[in-house]
């Protein structure tokens, strides 16, 4: 498979380039895989000047794709269309700066990098040491190991855009300058709450409501053993379907974009409550007991529970039928209700009693 060689073209409109342009370059070299086929150019800049000239001058037409170390890519054998950029010497630079910091070119291998932290005493960089790429793609995939991920080391990166712009972007906390990575608050909150269509309504029962129901069940085995002891082991298990949950109708789907209020299905409303069959739980539980007859009508008896409670419900709790009451908070997320479910209660319970009968 070779592409057209678009590199003499390429050349003719950008006489100052400095970097390596190679037509049809192979990629398997380039990835951990070795596998795949060429790039129909493959670039290798000289440094960010001229990444930045290219990348001005490089017609929007044409695909553009970066690549690392090649640890997270296997190539197609078809190949990459448009330019494939590599970045290489003129990013290589690491430097340790005052206080906590290290500047690193992209190129560096993750390694080096959490070698430098090591040297210069610098803690939170020694996950990188088990990753085998370098520090775009780190940045790029949010390369993580032991615990330790990219975003919560990452104070700022500078980039070349698309356009070829120069820009710095911040993960550096206003006030306190350490890093911090957020995402921005996708659903309703009051600080994102607009004035046209301002007003909730509250609180919605759809018609086709339905009784919230329970099906228990236990099996239980007992068995007298020698020394006039008796062993009683029983499972327990308990499962709550249509329970009542109250969410948001017009909650607009979660995303990475900001809240935003033109998405919200309809449009007069701010937040509509309603309570829907959609909870559920589910509880279930190991008891064992263990029953010793003793002389003089004492007895003697320690038993043990393993349980654990798993439901998305709770929190709904009505004290009425007074129209216009929030009967309770609406889940955070009505899109996916099995996130929103977790543990309700786990317990390990222990207890031992002497008993007497006179
Ligand atoms: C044996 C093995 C072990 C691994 N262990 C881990 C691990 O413990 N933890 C972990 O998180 N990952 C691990 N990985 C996955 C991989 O090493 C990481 O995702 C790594 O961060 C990729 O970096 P790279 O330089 O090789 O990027 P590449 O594989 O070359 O590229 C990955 C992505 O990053 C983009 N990219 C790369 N450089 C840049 C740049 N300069 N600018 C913009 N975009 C860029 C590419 O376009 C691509 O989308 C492992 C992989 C292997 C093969």
């Amino acid at each position: 498979m070779t592409f057209p060689d678009i590199g003499p073209d390429l050349k003719a409109r950008m006489p100052q380039l400095r970097g390596r342009l190679l037509a049809n370059q192979s990629l398997a070299e380039l990835t951990w895989f070795r596998v795949g086929g060429p790039a129909q150019v493959l670039f290798m800049p000289e440094d960010e000047a001229d990444l930045s000239y290219l990348l001005a001058h490089l017609s929007p037409d044409i695909p553009v794709t970066v690549i690392g170390l090649g640890s997270n890519l296997i190539i197609r054998d078809g190949g990459v269309p448009g330019v494939v950029i590599r970045l290489g010497r003129g990013f290589s630079d690491i430097v340790v700066e005052e206080g906590t910091r290290i500047r690193t070119g992209t190129a560096v291998p993750d390694v080096k990098v959490a070698r430098a932290a090591q040297e210069a005493a610098i803690a939170g960089l020694s996950f990188l040491r088990g990753i085998p790429g370098a520090i775009g793609g780190a940045l790029r995939m949010n390369g993580g190991a032991y615990g330790g991920e990219t975003k919560d080391a990452l104070v700022s990166a500078r980039g070349v855009d698309r356009a070829g712009r120069i820009r710095t972007y911040t993960n550096a906390d206003p006030v306190s300058g350490a890093p911090r990575y957020q995402f921005p608050a996708p659903f309703y909150t009051a600080t994102t709450q607009q004035f046209i269509g301002a007003s909730d309504f509250y609180q919605n029962t759809p018609t086709n409501y339905r009784d919230p129901q329970t099906a228990q069940w236990n099996l239980t085995v007992e068995r007298e053993l020698p020394g006039n002891m008796a062993l009683r082991v029983s499972y327990v298990g308990m499962n709550s379907y249509r329970m009542n949950l109250t969410v948001d109708l017009n909650q607009t789907r979660p995303g990475t974009q900001p809240y935003n209020p033109a998405l919200k299905p309809y449009q007069n409303w701010n937040r509509i409550l309603s309570s829907e069959n959609l909870g559920f739980g589910n509880y279930q539980a190991l008891q064992t007991e263990l029953n010793r007859r003793l002389s003089k009508g004492l007895s003697f008896q320690a038993s043990y529970t393993w349980a654990k409670n798993l439901a998305n419900y709770g929190g709904d709790a009505p004290s009425g039928f007074a129209p216009e009451v929030i009967y309770g908070t609406a889940v955070n997320d009505r899109f996916s209700l099995q996130n929103e479910s977790r543990q309700r209660g786990r317990d390990q319970k222990a207890a031992f009693s002497l008993i007497g009968n006179l």
